[in-house]
């Protein structure tokens, strides 16, 4: 009889892995056509200056809105983009249009040029030779100034072939395209690595940011993270400020730019909503 039960678990087992497995492959060949099909779209997140509250630049994060799953998150289909190979057409695409909206935004006169548009780069587009050539079109195309583009990488992604990426990113700089860390405190790129790249902004990651105001060493941390920024010359944004609390205790620590749901949440049109 236990045999019999197993067998019938099995065959759960199977189908239920079945079904996943064809789910996944049907979402492969969707996120394949995603560009086509016009189903990506960009979200606006502003980042403040948290002394004036005034907006200095807005970072682009992509979803897909996908017609039977509804809007899916970055978490989740970047990862699998990377996995086939696609982020690079996705990346362009998000360079592309991010770059090309806030032109649009400063010729409405909604913004003036001292205001940038940040934008997320995959590890695979970070050390991809053509990387850029991929920025200089999209800033030729849109015609914005190299100023007014930042680009967002994570630790992680500078930690791998780390000369090629220099490199890039080294080119990057030297054309005043602004450049962030990004998840700052949740990688390993080491500290003696850190001032080979030519960043000049450390975004600290989210997870110390709500830990703040509780007992346990985030103050701490975050002060730490202010003072070593301080000496690399890097500028400083707290990532996912939620609360009253975490909004004070950041301004008293000296950190100057700011993002999170308590001073405006991710959206598709941020202007709607100010009008
Ligand atoms: P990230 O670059 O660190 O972006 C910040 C994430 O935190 C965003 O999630 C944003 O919606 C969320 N967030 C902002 N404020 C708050 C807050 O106060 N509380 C909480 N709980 N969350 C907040 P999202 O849009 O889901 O993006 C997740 C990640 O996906 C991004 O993390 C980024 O690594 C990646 N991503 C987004 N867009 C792109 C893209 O165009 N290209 C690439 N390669 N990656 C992207
Ligand atoms: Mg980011
Ligand atoms: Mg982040
Ligand atoms: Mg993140």
């Amino acid at each position: 009889q236990a045999k019999l039960r197993g067998k019938a678990q099995w065959a759960l087992f199977d189908t239920q892995m079945r079904a996943q497995i064809a789910g996944r492959l049907q979402l492969e060949l969707d996120l394949r056509r995603v560009i086509e099909r016009q189903e990506l779209v960009l979200h606006y997140q502003p980042i403040v200056a948290l002394a004036t509250e005034r907006v200095v630049g807005w970072e682009a994060l992509v979803r897909w809105q996908h017609p039977q799953r509804g809007l899916i998150s970055p978490g989740e289909f970047i990862p699998l983009a990377e996995e086939i190979g696609f982020t690079l057409v996705l990346g362009q695409w998000v360079l592309q249009t991010a770059t090309g909206q806030l032109r649009h935004w400063q010729q409405q006169g909604l913004c003036d040029d001292q205001v940038y548009m940040s934008v997320n780069l995959s590890g695979r587009q970070v050390a991809h030779s053509r990387l850029v050539a991929w920025v200089q079109t999209a800033l030729q195309e849109s015609g914005l100034l190299p100023r007014c583009l930042r680009l967002e990488v994570t630790e992680n992604s500078i930690s791998e072939g780390v000369e090629r990426v220099v490199s890039h990113l080294t080119t990057l700089g030297a054309l005043g395209v602004g450049l962030s860390i990004d998840d700052f405190g949740t990688g390993y790129s080491s500290l003696s690595r850190l001032h080979q790249f030519p960043m000049d902004m450390l975004k600290i990651d989210r997870s110390f940011i709500c830990s703040l105001g509780q007992p346990g060493p985030a103050t701490n941390l975050v002060q730490g993270i202010v003072t070593l920024a301080a000496s690399l010359e890097m500028q400083v944004v707290a990532e996912g400020i939620e609360t009253p609390a975490q909004l004070w205790e950041l301004k008293n620590m000296g950190v100057t730019y700011g993002q999170g749901f308590l001073l405006a949440k991710p959206c598709p049109d941020p202007w709607l909503s100010v009008a």
